[in-house]
């Protein structure tokens, strides 16, 4: 699991008696483990610079500095053609929509609920090939855009998908770029997201165990084909979800 690159994790021992909190920078950390044997599981942001960062232990103001050093990654470039040219250059009107959007699914992401011991062993929501690894560097119709925050997933439309952990349903809603879309929080601010979605088959606020049917592959959003684009954050930073498939059994 742990690969100290931008859009990666880091996974720090810390020796304390009592559960420490972590964080990085002002968002908090998942801590797993038993007393003097703890782990930090940081996610890396994509767009954090390659050199030392450093974890903070304790209360914000009596806290103690782990270093940290972040690798440099270099990920591949994507080029993709999409007809609705207005998925590239979005109007006016679409830019306020996608500002309200971001804010939203930002504020989730970044939301810490309180639960011990969080499943970090994630399983494939759907079973296909993967035709856009993370990180990618990605083109749109020519013009640079977002590195793409997820694994995509190719299935037939109307594929069954699974919540990859058990959790709570934090957010369903239809965004202009992820079109049809679940987010599930595992707690401790691990969180797992699935657009373009067909249809949903679940409610804000439900809890499910790991597996249970959320809903079906589509091609809502900003999609060439049906497939399932699915997202995995750690406090708040989009991270590889590849690296937490199967982390215990590592
Ligand atoms: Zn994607």
């Amino acid at each position: 699991m742990d690969d100290r690159v931008p859009g990666g994790i880091a996974v720090i021992p810390i020796g304390d008696m009592t559960r420490p909190e972590v964080y990085l920078e002002q968002q908090r950390v998942l801590v797993v483990g038993s007393p003097g044997r703890w782990h930090a599981v940081a996610g890396i942001g994509l767009d954090v610079t390659p050199g030392e960062i450093s974890l903070q232990v304790g209360k914000p103001g009596a806290a103690r500095r782990i270093p940290l050093k972040v690798l440099p990654r270099d990920y591949p470039t994507q080029h993709i053609q999409i007809q609705d040219q207005r998925k590239v250059e979005p109007l006016p009107g679409d830019l306020q929509r996608i500002e309200l959007e971001t804010a939203r699914m930002a504020a989730v992401k970044a939301h810490w609920t309180e639960l011990e011991d969080p499943a970090l062993d994630l399983r494939q929501p759907v079973a296909g090939e993967i035709s856009g690894n993370f990180g990618l560097r990605r083109i749109y119709n020519g013009q640079p855009r977002q590195p793409h925050g997820g694994m995509d997933i190719v299935a037939p439309k109307g594929t069954t998908v699974t919540a990859a952990a058990a959790g709570r349903v934090a957010l369903v809603g239809d965004f202009f770029f992820n079109g049809i879309t679940v987010i599930i929080d595992h707690g401790q601010q691990l969180v797992t997201m699935y657009c373009h979605l067909d249809r949903v088959q679940v409610k804000p606020g439900e809890a499910l165990v790991a597996g249970t049917p959320i809903g079906a592959v589509g091609q809502t959003g900003r999609a060439t084909g049906p497939h399932l684009h699915w997202g995995a954050y750690l406090n708040g930073a989009a991270v590889n979800p590849a690296l937490l498939l199967g982390a215990t059994s590592r």
